[in-house]
C-alpha cells in the first residue's frame, strides 16, 4: 500500500493536497495520500471530489488491492499522474458515518457489559431517503435469552453512555500486546488477519476497547441521539438490533 492514510491521523480531515500516482479508468486513481475511508469493518467506503485545473473528479467509492484505489463516477475525467489534486470528502456521508459507527460501538460495549453478550456481525450505512442524513446500522449478537424490555433497556443505557460523553481513541499496538487486552475481540470470530504485526485499538474510554479499523468521532456526545428501532430474532441464538442515530 503506497498511500498514506490521512483519514486515520485525523478523522476530521475533509480536505488535502496529494499527488496522483497513477489513474486508470478500469482501475481506478492511486494518490500518495488520501483520506477517503477505503471501507471495511462495516464502515462503507467515503464519497468526495478530487479538484485539478479546474476539472472536477467525482469519486463513488473504493477498491482495496494491491493499493487503495479510488473510483471515479462514469464518464468524470481522470487527473493525469503526477496531477497536483485538491482531495474533499463528502462531510455530510462521513460525518454521520463516524457518529454511527462510534454509536455501534457504544451499543457494542452496553450489551457486552450488561448482557454478556457477543457480536456476531454488523453493518452501517446512511439512509438515503432522509434529510437531513441520518445513520443507520445493525448488530448481531449472541444471545439465546432477551428480557422482554431489552429494546428500550439498550435504548436507555446507551444513550446514557453518550450522555456521559466518554472520550473515544484510538492507538495501534504491537499484535501480542493488543490481543492480551481482556475482551480485545468482541467478535466471536478474531478479525485481526494473522500476518498483522500491529494492531489499531478503538477504545471508548471505560466501555468498549475493539480492534477496529473505522473512523470515529472524540466523544460519545458528539454520536447525538442512538434510536433503537426493531429486535429481531434470526436463528435461535442470534439477536438483530437495528438504529438509527439522530441529533
Ligand atoms: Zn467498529
Amino acid at each position: 500500500m503506497t498511500t498514506e492514510r490521512l483519514d486515520w491521523a485525523d478523522p476530521t480531515l475533509r480536505e488535502w493536497d496529494a499527488a496522483v500516482l497513477s489513474a486508470d479508468p478500469e482501475v481506478g486513481i492511486v494518490l500518495d495520500r488520501s483520506a477517503f475511508y477505503p471501507g471495511g469493518g462495516g464502515q462503507p467506503p467515503d464519497h468526495g471530489v478530487l479538484l485539478w485545473q479546474g476539472v472536477q473528479t467525482r469519486i463513488v467509492g473504493t477498491r482495496k488491492g494491491d493499493d487503495l484505489y479510488l473510483i471515479p463516477a462514469e464518464g468524470d475525467p481522470l487527473p493525469p499522474p503526477g496531477a497536483a489534486v485538491r482531495g474533499a470528502v463528502e462531510d455530510g456521508r462521513r460525518t454521520t458515518l463516524m457518529r454511527t459507527h462510534s454509536g455501534l460501538h457504544v451499543l457494542c460495549g452496553v450489551v457486552f457489559r450488561d448482557f454478556g453478550a457477543l457480536v456476531t456481525g454488523g453493518n452501517m450505512d446512511v439512509d438515503p431517503t432522509s434529510a437531513p442524513m441520518l445513520g443507520v446500522a445493525r448488530m448481531d449478537f449472541n444471545l439465546p435469552e432477551v428480557p422482554s424490555d431489552f429494546k428500550s433497556r439498550i435504548e436507555e443505557l446507551v444513550n446514557a453512555e453518550v450522555r456521559r460523553d466518554r472520550k473515544i481513541v484510538d492507538r495501534v499496538l504491537p499484535r501480542d500486546e493488543a490481543l492480551a487486552i481482556p475482551d480485545i475481540i468482541r467478535t466471536q470470530t478474531n478479525l485481526v488477519p494473522a500476518d498483522a504485526t500491529e494492531v489499531r485499538i478503538v477504545d471508548v474510554v471505560g466501555l468498549d476497547v475493539q480492534a477496529d479499523g473505522g473512523t470515529h468521532v472524540a466523544s460519545t456526545a458528539q454520536i447525538g441521539r442512538v434510536e433503537v428501532t426493531k429486535v429481531e430474532s434470526k436463528g435461535r441464538a442470534n439477536r438483530r438490533v437495528r438504529i438509527r442515530v439522530v441529533d
